[in-house]
């Protein structure tokens, strides 16, 4: 396939060729399977790529929809960062193509689908899980900061499990790739850090913030700063209104390293290779990075 260069056994792209004969791909291609699930903009598809018979995940994007919300820029840059990262906790996004009506994301096939249901079925995570989960994610960041991209949106939502019960971040939609301090706000209140709220510079840290968020919403199956109005979430954030339930029980290291991640100030926020080192998670996080069910 076109865009990929580096072999990973576990997300290969199909039909790999060189940089230097990139694919022009088209529907004719694939096979088309089964819907997979439905987005904003259009339908998700199981598809087999027919000359490697790899599965892969057919996104279709409607030109229409995507011009009326004025996105076509936001999925630009959504396509142009997340075909150039190769990380085992990243999405593969290996190509697209369009028509005179559709755009297509040719995606790595998460087979485990959603996160976001299977902690709706759970309700909560046990620590074990939640660590596993806190460490791919860790390290995943740490090799996007290290390429310049933030992702700026880390939520339940936009996570994918793999075959193997290994997390994948998908949606680039909100992530930027910079070297400078942003000003932009985006992504869903709940997540969003101080510094984005008020819509003041920001930088790779705010992501450390989301990943706090997120162990704290494994944990307890919300998320920390939860309000009924959005006023109230708008100011729990800024004022790190950070309260742990009695229960589930959570033990006193979980909670040391979330309080070290939800820290106002961005620049004393736990460093994520200190998140690897944290006693929490040398404990419960599972060396494999695979939690398996
Ligand atoms: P989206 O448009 O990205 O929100 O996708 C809609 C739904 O399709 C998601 O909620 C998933 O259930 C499913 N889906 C999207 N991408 C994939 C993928 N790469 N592998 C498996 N399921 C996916």
């Amino acid at each position: 396939m076109g865009i990929a260069t580096e072999s990973q056994q576990e997300n290969k792209a199909p039909s790999e060729s060189t940089a230097a004969e990139k694919k022009r791909w088209s529907l004719n291609d694939f096979d088309i399977g089964k819907p997979l699930g439905r987005g904003k903009f259009g339908h998700v598809y199981v598809a087999r790529e027919k000359k490697s018979s790899q599965i892969v995940a057919l996104k279709v994007l409607f030109k229409e929809q995507l011009k009326q919300s004025q996105v076509e820029h936001q999925l630009r840059r959504e396509v142009e960062i997340q075909s150039h990262l190769r990380h085992p906790n990243i999405l593969r996004l290996y190509g697209y193509f369009y028509d005179q009506k559709r755009v297509y994301l040719i995606l790595e096939y998460a087979a485990k689908g959603e996160l976001y249901k299977q902690l709706q079925n759970c309700k909560y995570f046990s620590e074990r899980r939640a660590a596993t989960y806190v460490a791919s994610l860790a390290r995943a960041l740490i090799y996007c900061h290290g390429k310049h991209v933030i992702h700026r949106d880390i939520k339940p939502e936009n996570l994918l499990v793999g075959a193997q019960g290994e997390l994948k971040i998908a949606d680039f939609g909100w992530s930027v790739h910079t070297f400078n301090r942003r000003r932009t706000m985006c992504g869903t209140l709940d997540y969003l850090p101080p510094e984005m709220v008020e819509s003041v510079e920001h930088d790779a840290n705010v992501d450390i913030w989301s990943l706090g968020v997120l162990c704290y919403e494994f944990l307890y199956g919300v998320p920390p700063f939860e309000a009924k109005e959005h006023s109230d979430t708008y100011r729990r954030i800024i004022q790190v209104d950070l309260k742990f339930p009695p229960r589930p029980i959570t033990s006193s290291a979980a909670k040391d390293l979330i309080s070290r991640m939800l820290v106002k100030d961005s620049s004393q926020r736990l460093p994520l290779h200190k998140v690897l080192e944290h006693p929490w998670i040398i404990q419960n996080a599972d060396p494999s990075g695979v939690y398996k069910c």
